[in-house]
């Protein structure tokens, strides 16, 4: 019998479900096609330090390409997806000018910064997905701070020395502890009109409480620990309208020079060319075995796709879960010419539980019935954070950049771009 030709798998997003996949199959004997609109690798639990200058963005990206160097059967191309024709099995890429055929194909884009309906508050307040984001939540943050010393009048000061979170989550959370650390720590000494330590960091929550997958016990104690940084906490206060360096929620209204909106994701707009259900937030359901329905040579992993777990619980956008999909799905893949679709195992998550740093030396973790915080949590946070980086280069840049803030309380990453046409100049 002659040989089947090479099956083409292609995997849509280098992030942690798509490296999942293509490392789970080394080895595998057809083409292994991995796109991405980036040409790295992102970290993203540690974007919220790029954006607050504790590190650099190349300390926590890493090229794709490099990642699969000594990979010869996986094949890195750059370029964005824009539809998925799952009748004719192929995808239109709007650098390409052929359509990408697959045999198999994963759908591991991840998902983006969704604005409640609002899409307009894009123009004021900056999201917090891609190494972009985080630049330019940076340049805002110490632009306005330059503005601000150099700012005669004492409201436009304020202004410029004012910073509203939006989203009482692990992102808002840690955002808002990074900003009063800058503010109080790593910019002392540094300016002679202003005194950087008075600069208000507000964080605002619609809920009652902060880190609400996080027992009662842990949201008070993040709160306590924002609070005694100097962070305003406002809970059950929903953000009602934005304008140019204005938030308004409800009567009250602050003005504030960087609005950061760390409160809510959407799936990107492809999901809608597959025809298929989706969920509130325009994720893909999918099957227990995380196929698409009645499309068993489709996969979606990760924060792209709605899955329920045994229990009937959704499984939560995190690394780990996309990570053990990636896995998950590649050994189906690899596994495709011996099993048959109708006796595929579902996929089970395994909860490794969850952390929220709010600090230097704080940290809140909880798997299950067991709850940390303080300096342990911290130092199992910095472990996790370290272990879970792309590569050694990566881990050895990071760990050298905590240690030197750690000891001199002085983040080395406060070069910035000066932001143009910043929609509220007022210099
Ligand atoms: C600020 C922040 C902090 C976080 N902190 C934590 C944390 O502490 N712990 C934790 O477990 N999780 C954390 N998460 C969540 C975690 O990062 C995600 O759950 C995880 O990245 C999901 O992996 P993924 O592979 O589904 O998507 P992603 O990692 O987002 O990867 C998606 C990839 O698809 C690419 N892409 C998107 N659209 C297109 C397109 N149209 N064409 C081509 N390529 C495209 C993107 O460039 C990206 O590389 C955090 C997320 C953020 C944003």
């Amino acid at each position: 019998m002659p040989a089947a030709p090479p099956r083409r798998v292609v995997v849509l997003g280098g992030g942690f479900g798509g490296v999942a996949v293509c490392r789970g199959l080394r080895g595998y004997p057809g083409e292994v096609v991995l796109l991405d609109r980036e040409n790295h690798h992102l970290f993203q639990p540690l974007l919220y330090q790029v954006a607050t200058a504790g590190l650099a963005g190349t300390d926590i990206a890493q090229p794709l390409r490099s990642i699969f160097r000594g990979e010869p059967n996986v094949r890195v191309l750059l370029g964005t997806a824009e539809s998925i024709d799952l009748a004719r099995r192929r995808v239109l890429v709007r650098e390409l000018t052929e359509p990408l055929a697959y045999d198999h194909l994963v759908i591991a884009l991840g998902v983006e910064t969704g604005w409640f309906g609002h899409p307009e508050w894009a123009q004021h307040a900056l999201g917090l997905k891609t190494l972009r984001d985080a630049g330019l939540v940076r340049a805002r943050l110490l632009d306005s701070l330059e503005r601000a010393e150099c700012a005669p009048d004492p409201a436009a000061r304020a202004r410029l020395m004012t910073a509203v979170i939006v989203g009482g989550g692990p992102t808002g959370v840690e955002v808002a502890g990074a900003c009063r650390e800058l503010a109080r720590f790593a910019l002392r000494g540094d300016f002679r009109a202003i005194r950087p330590a008075e600069a208000r960091v507000v964080l605002v929550e619609a809920g009652e409480r902060l880190l609400p997958a996080f027992s009662p016990r842990l949201s008070e104690k993040a709160r306590a620990s924002l609070v005694e940084l100097g962070v305003e906490v406002r809970l059950r206060a929903a953000v009602t309208a934005m304008g140019p360096a204005r938030v308004e929620l409800g009567a009250e209204h602050i003005e504030a020079a960087t609005l950061v909106w760390a409160a809510g994701v959407q799936a990107p707009a492809i999901t809608r060319t597959l025809g298929l259900p989706l969920d509130r937030a325009g994720r893909i359901r999918v099957e227990p075995d995380l196929s698409l329905p009645g499309h068993p040579e489709v996969f979606a992993i990760g924060d792209i796709a709605s899955v329920l777990d045994a229990a009937g619980k959704p499984v939560p956008g995190v690394a780990p879960a996309a990570m053990q999909a990636g896995r998950f799905v590649a050994g189906l893949i690899a596994a495709a010419g011996e099993t048959r679709e109708a006796s595929r195992p579902a996929f089970r998550y395994r909860d490794r539980g969850a952390m929220a740093t709010i600090g230097r030396s704080r940290a809140v973790f909880q798997r299950g019935p067991i709850e940390l915080s303080g300096l342990v949590a911290w130092l199992g946070w910095l472990l996790v954070h370290l272990l879970f980086l792309i590569d050694l280069r990566s881990r050895l840049a990071v760990l050298l950049q905590w240690a030197y803030a750690y000891c001199r309380y002085r983040p080395g990453a406060r070069v910035y771009s000066r932001p143009e046409g910043s929609p509220h100049t007022d210099r």
